[in-house]
């Protein structure tokens, strides 16, 4: 997605340890305009599918999936990273391990908003690793829920994440993917598709 790159180019910020600043307009101060074309472009991109919730993970998840949800018409759940687990039914819980605080979260859904009639499309800023969207994707088979496809803000194609959900068959949409990035130079290639 071109508007995307270009805002990426203009005010991403490229740090030591392979990782982009965004917080001027996704991750702190959030860009309204560009989530809404954002949005316009999963719709189309997932046009096929038949998507009745959208999940994401707290904390900088929320904000872009709940305008990209206006664009499907469906609520929005996000998973909650649990200081301590009441493990009495009542949740769905995996293990992520976060990129940017090097930890290890519990994270929770509550079973009354995931089930077995739900097609979930997965949405996250950023994709790295692939550990927070691999979490998301348990949660949903927990609860014998569909996932119908994950989208994603920034995929940073260097790192693994996107090849291994895409070998295990999910449908992957990532509407920027930085092939390489320089924190010295600060320059950063996008992956042409
Ligand atoms: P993964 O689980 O795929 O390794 O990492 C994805 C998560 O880590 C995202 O939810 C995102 O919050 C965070 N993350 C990973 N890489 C970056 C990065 O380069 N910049 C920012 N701002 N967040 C990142």
């Amino acid at each position: 997605m071109r508007l995307l790159e270009e805002r990426i180019r203009k005010d991403g910020v490229v740090k030591e340890g392979q990782v982009l600043k965004v917080d001027s307009f996704i991750n702190h101060q959030m860009d309204i305009h560009l989530f809404n074309e954002m949005g316009k472009e999963f719709k189309r991109l997932f046009a096929d599918k038949n998507i009745n919730k959208i999940l994401t993970i707290e904390a900088s998840g929320i904000g872009l999936a709940c305008i990209i949800a206006q664009h499907f018409d469906v609520p929005v759940v996000f998973a909650k990273k649990a200081k301590s687990i009441n493990l009495d039914g009542e949740m769905y819980c995996t293990k992520i391990e976060s990129f940017t605080h090097k930890r290890v979260y519990d994270v929770i859904v509550s079973k009354k908003f995931l089930s077995e009639d739900d097609h979930v499309l997965i949405i996250d800023d950023f994709l790295a690793n692939g550990c927070a969207v691999a979490g998301l994707v348990d949660l949903v088979r927990s609860a014998g829920a569909t996932v119908e496809g994950v989208g994603i803000a920034v995929e940073k194609g260097f790192q693994q994440g996107g090849q291994l959900l895409r070998d295990k068959g999910l449908q992957v949409e990532s509407l920027a993917i930085v092939e390489s990035m320089n924190h010295e130079t600060g320059e950063i290639v996008f992956r042409e598709q």
